[in-house]
């Protein structure tokens, strides 16, 4: 049986303040040109990476970084959190205005 994940706990029931994205895209791939698949949002520190079917996998990599535990999808309607740490999902987090994207952002590089 899985342990439950403090992280998680805390982020869905003891947020008190908004994290700010980076910014629209991946925080290393807009700096060094590459794409992405989706975006992921670093809920401690608001590093905006990408998910593990992108080509660089920029979140993941900014956990083993920094050990920030927790990310929330950066997409359209999608509320998801997600702890590295524990490997659990928590569906339905509570969310401030700025932590959802209007529109899914694409990498500026998709033409050649
Ligand atoms: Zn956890
Ligand atoms: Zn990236
Ligand atoms: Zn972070």
């Amino acid at each position: 049986m899985k342990k439950a994940c403090s992280h998680l706990e805390a982020i869905g029931r003891h947020r008190t303040a908004p994290v700010h994205p980076s910014g629209h895209g991946c925080v290393e791939c807009l700096k060094t040109g590459g794409e992405w698949v989706h975006l992921r949002l670093c809920l401690t520190c608001g590093h905006v990476g990408c998910c593990d079917d992108s080509p660089s996998r920029h979140a993941t990599k900014h956990f083993h970084a920094t050990s920030h535990p927790v990310i929330k999808s950066f997409e359209p309607g999608e509320d998801w959190a997600w702890c590295y740490e524990d490997e659990q999902v928590l569906e339905r987090i509570p969310t401030y205005p700025g932590e959802s994207p209007p529109v899914h952002y694409a990498a500026p590089m998709s033409a050649p």
